[in-house]
């Protein structure tokens, strides 16, 4: 005869499939909890590491709704942060009014989400307090040096530094401290920077990462020479004072974290190229035009937006994410013998 449960027995043994199939996990057994939503792939920048001189194709863009009705079914599934990225987002006309709608989604245990912004500054200024009071909870602003004219070399755009500035002091004025300033170094081109680079995080207490340069450009540039590697990074901080490494913020974080000895400025370094960090990758992106992507450097995409063209219905979209994050690489390859290039450069993918 069979045991007698209890009603929360019941009540468990119901909810349990369908706790088991709410929140996504790859084949690794990888828990994906982030999500890095593409809301262009327009720039307004043609950052030398990044983009050609040239204006380059664009792909499609969403329309708002689509982003919503897509987030809705990313954050049913377990997705519990929103990274708002590009191209540059801050182009996007109706970015304010979309942090406004994501604010207020909830995830399956009721939460509100966490929604971070990565933009290259240049328009901050006027726009940090309305994504702020839409609900914004976090920045990054990407500057890749501390003087105007390597930064104006660098984004091939004069006066971008000192717009960027005035991006990142707004942001920090408007509540959204602790910004952080995410720079690639590129040997022999900014390398110069990364004891300005800590200066600047202890004068004006953001958190600056420092990002290996990894083979995403759309110009061929990428050779293993140009990589500043972290070892590298940690011996000039290290000149400076001495490095105090700091405990991760999370298991998934991708930067270690690092502060000097009297506790002033704090600095990440984002190592994917010398020290991979695959095993715990939380992430996988849509793309302006409504494609999954599983990995920075898939060979493809999956054309989650064709489901939705077609009529599909949320457990549709459902079931079509829930397939591909089942096909998450396992790592990607850069610098092995027979690495290929993604099928996407980072400015159409969305960093
Ligand atoms: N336009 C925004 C910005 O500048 O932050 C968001 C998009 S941008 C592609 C996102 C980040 O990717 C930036 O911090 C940029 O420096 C970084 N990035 C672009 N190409 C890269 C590469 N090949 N390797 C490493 N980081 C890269």
């Amino acid at each position: 005869m069979p045991a007698v449960s209890s009603p929360e027995a019941v009540a468990s043994a119901v909810h349990a499939p369908l706790r088991e199939a709410t929140f996504l996990q790859d084949k690794f057994g990888r828990a994906i909890t982030d999500l890095r939503l593409s809301v262009t792939d327009r720039c307004n920048y043609k950052c030398v590491y990044c983009r050609t001189g040239n204006d380059g194709e664009q792909y499609a863009e969403l329309a708002l709704d689509e982003y919503l009705r897509l987030a809705r079914v990313f954050v049913s599934l377990g997705i519990a942060k929103l990274r708002l990225t590009g191209g540059e987002p801050l182009l996007r006309k109706d970015l304010v009014e979309m942090v406004r709608e994501l604010a207020k989604l909830r995830t399956p245990t009721g939460e509100k989400l966490d929604i971070a912004l990565t933009t290259n500054g240049h328009l901050l200024a006027e726009l940090a307090q309305p994504l702020k009071d839409a609900g914004l909870n976090r920045i990054t602003v990407s500057m890749d040096a501390c003087d105007a004219a390597t930064f104006a070399r660098i984004t091939r755009v004069p006066g971008s530094y000192e717009r960027v500035l005035a991006g990142v002091r707004a942001a920090q004025a408007a509540g959204l401290a602790p910004v952080k300033v995410n720079a690639v170094l590129l040997r022999g081109f900014n390398d110069d920077q990364i004891e300005r680079f800590a200066e600047f995080s202890r004068h004006e207490n953001v958190i600056v990462r420092f990002i290996e340069f990894m083979p995403l450009e759309e110009d061929r540039v990428w050779t293993p020479e140009i990589v500043v590697p972290m070892r590298e990074i940690l011996e000039r901080l290290g000149n400076i004072r001495p490095v105090v490494a700091l405990p991760p913020n999370a298991a998934s974080e991708t930067a270690r974290r690092y502060t000097f000895d009297d506790g002033i400025g704090e600095i990440g370094i984002i190592a994917p190229v010398s020290l991979p960090f695959c095993g715990h990758c939380s992430r996988i992106r849509l793309t302006s035009d409504g494609k999954i992507r599983t990995c920075l450097f898939s060979q493809m995409d999956h054309d989650l937006y064709g489901v939705m063209r077609r009529g599909g219905s949320d457990e549709e979209l459902a079931a079509f994410i829930r397939k591909v994050v089942d096909q998450k690489e396992a790592r990607h390859h850069i610098g092995e013998p027979g690495f290929q290039k993604p099928s996407r450069s980072m400015v159409h993918i969305g960093g």
